[in-house]
């Protein structure tokens, strides 16, 4: 958290809500935030008005005017939440702080104040995320050095033949092999969990023993588990509990309650060191 369809539910925030709006006041915390960033002060984005949101993987991209641009990424606990002048408030990332509690909270760590008095609080309890400021000409060198594979998503990027490829050149589980960003871009533990059980594979599998109808179901269940996630604003999972939607999600943090499919009790174990869940009778232990 948050992952990939939580970024895209912030991303569609920032568009809907700041596209237009000019920065009038900026307040940084935590200058770690900024650690790696090219341009070092944030500051230089006084004045400028923000033109547009755009994703890649899991990173936020603002284009600004003055040709300045900002990637952010959120890792396991950013939070953004925009207060507009009337109050109404639009809160993504993370669940803490409260999102109709306080704010600024004491683990907000910026705090970005537009012309018509819009607020943006970026919140990280466990201060892992980062801004980087930069010229928007160095945008595209600074995505490719992350070296990202294909968007899960769907469209012209995730090829099959692809994923069978990069999937046949892995002796590791499968499931760690999802988690790879250059596998696939933007997965994580949650949407790999509700991939694998919809394909029907166990996460321990080997990921080059995989047969091409399972690939094939495999490229098939990564778009629809992400789509479920965008089109909901993210996975509804509180303190490690899912409360599913339309049957989502159907394994991920769902320990003991009954499969969808099958009605077997979810099974969690530790693979990788990440949680995992899944269904022993809908995703099988290969035989030895
Ligand atoms: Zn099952």
């Amino acid at each position: 958290m948050p992952e990939l369809p939580e970024v895209e539910t912030l991303r569609r925030i920032v568009e809907r809500e700041l596209v237009g709006l000019t920065l009038a006041r900026i307040q940084l915390t935590l200058p770690k935030l900024l650690r790696d960033s090219p341009l070092p002060d944030l500051d230089l984005l006084m004045g400028h008005t923000l033109l547009a949101a755009e994703r890649r993987a899991k990173v936020l991209i603002t284009r600004w005017s003055g040709d300045l641009s900002v990637l952010t990424h959120f890792k396991l606990a950013g939070q953004l939440a925009v207060v507009r002048p009337d109050g109404r408030r639009i809160v993504a990332g993370h669940p803490v702080p409260d999102p109709e509690g306080d704010l600024p909270h004491k683990s907000t760590h910026l705090t970005l104040t537009f012309d018509d008095d819009t607020i943006v609080y970026y919140s990280d309890l466990r201060q892992f995320g980062w801004w980087r400021l930069m010229p928007s000409d160095d945008v595209e060198a600074t995505l490719a050095a992350f070296a990202f594979g294909p968007e899960g998503t769907g469209g012209d990027g995730f090829d099959l033949e692809e994923l069978a490829e990069r999937l046949s050149r892995r002796r590791v589980a499968i499931k760690p092999a999802l988690l790879d960003q250059r596998v696939v871009a933007g997965l994580g533990n949650i949407y790999v969990d509700e991939a694998l059980h919809r394909a029907r594979i166990h996460p321990g599998r080997p990921a080059n023993s995989l047969a091409a109808a399972e690939v094939r179901a495999l490229h098939q269940a990564i778009g629809w588990a992400l789509e479920r996630g965008i089109e909901q604003g993210g996975a509804d999972i509180r303190r490690g509990r899912a409360y599913p939607r339309d049957g989502f999600p159907a394994v991920h943090a769902r320990k003991d309650e009954p499969c969808m499919r099958c009605g077997t009790p979810i099974i969690k174990t530790t693979l990788s060191g990440r949680g995992t869940y899944f269904c022993p009778v809908c995703q099988p232990e290969p035989s030895v």
